[in-house]
């Protein structure tokens, strides 16, 4: 009687394990908008770099979004990029990364234990990108649509040993050599403190005043990440800003280093919210065709996109009329490779598989990091 009775107990999970809840999501009709892709020759050398991360988009939430908005053959702005690579993403001893130790492998190129921002597994400093380009003269500007201390921007300026000491992040920032930095996280600032160095814009319709004249800025629009409203930036109109800015900054600055985040698809993807993750995913590839647009314009840019790694395990199971049936694995992040695309001079060194610190050394190479003069950029 007992074995039949945990027989039973068995046959349940099973069943119950075996039929995980769909959902439908409908196959949209849009037309691709075709941009424009101009072609560079392999020995050209950029000045500016643009990093563009979509937190936890891995290649299936980019397949659902290209379908839920024009269907099979639709072209989303990603998708035209002309070089691609699939990126390894473990953490150090971690087959399973979070954002700290994939954002510090690109910050640094060195793989660190999850949590850890811009420190070795033994808690050694780590230089990040715009901390050594800041030494050659370069202007730095960090975008996400979660907080500014959260773990991706945070792996760029912060040295941490926990990604959720985020009032100790905020006080490393207003120390750091990030001069446009734009997001939610007024709660982690002594807003004091951020005046004393920065510009602070708290206000949407503050991003159409002209700061050409003015020192470095920090944008925080909200009290941690930005709760998603017209009343708020979104990535893109965040990104556009800082774009306007580093690029106004070249006139005294050698370059310039951006890194822009659509922090919440990931957490869509974490609540198994595929509606909530296609509209986080709008808002990432509107960014990156208007940043697509700014290489064409601006041609000593390389633009590079990828992800930390893929969350949700989102499967995409089959078709049924005009839907397509998906599933969720897990409401956590998995170790499935995601996508690196790039575009502009340099873009070639992005092609094949490679490990998320090579993603570090790539930038470096693509640069001529290690022929750069020293050189200082005073904004003052
Ligand atoms: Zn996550």
């Amino acid at each position: 009687m007992k074995r039949l009775s945990c027989l039973y107990i068995c046959f349940f999970i099973l069943v119950s394990c075996s039929n995980e809840k769909t959902e439908t999501v409908q196959i949209g009709n849009k037309k691709t908008e075709i941009l424009e892709i101009k072609s560079f020759d392999d020995s050209e050398i950029p000045k500016n770099i643009i990093l563009v991360v979509g937190d936890g988009t891995g290649l299936n939430q980019i397949m659902i979004s290209r379908i839920a908005e024009g269907g099979l053959d639709y072209k989303l702005a990603i998708d035209q990029l002309p070089h691609q690579g699939l990126v390894l993403t473990h953490a150090n001893e971690n087959i399973i990364t979070d954002s700290a130790a994939a954002a510090t492998a690109w910050a640094t190129g060195f793989k660190t234990k999850n949590r850890y921002l811009s420190l070795t597994p033994e808690n050694k400093i780590l230089k990040t990108i715009p901390e050594m380009l800041s030494k050659k003269g370069y202007s730095s500007g960090l975008v996400a649509t979660s907080s500014i201390t959260h773990a991706t921007p945070a792996a760029f300026y912060a040295h941490i040993d926990s990604r959720y000491k985020e009032v100790e992040i905020a006080s490393q920032l207003l120390n750091s050599p990030i001069d446009v930095a734009l997001g939610g996280g007024q709660e982690f600032f002594e807003i004091g403190k951020v005046t004393e160095s920065y510009n602070l814009l708290t206000e949407k319709s503050s991003l159409n005043d002209d700061f050409s004249n003015s020192n470095k800025i920090l944008g925080l629009f909200d009290k941690d990440g930005i709760v998603r409203s017209s009343e708020k930036p979104s990535q893109r109109d965040m990104t556009n800003f800082a774009l306007t800015r580093l690029l106004n900054n070249t006139v005294q600055c050698e370059g310039f280093f951006l890194m822009t985040e659509g922090s919440q698809i990931d957490w869509a993807a974490h609540d198994n919210n595929v509606t909530m993750m296609i509209e986080e995913f709008k808002d990432f590839d509107l960014t990156i065709k208007d940043l697509v647009n700014f290489t064409s314009e601006n041609e000593q840019t390389l633009l590079i996109i990828t992800a930390d790694h893929e969350t949700g395990g989102l499967q995409i199971l089959k078709q049924q009329d005009d839907s397509v049936i998906i599933q969720w694995g897990t409401g956590r992040h998995t170790a499935i490779p995601v996508g690196v695309y790039a575009y502009g001079p340099g873009a070639h060194l992005f092609n094949g598989v490679m490990d998320n610190t090579e993603i570090h050394y790539k930038i470096l190479e693509a640069i001529n990091f290690t022929n750069l003069e020293e050189s200082t950029c005073d904004l003052k």
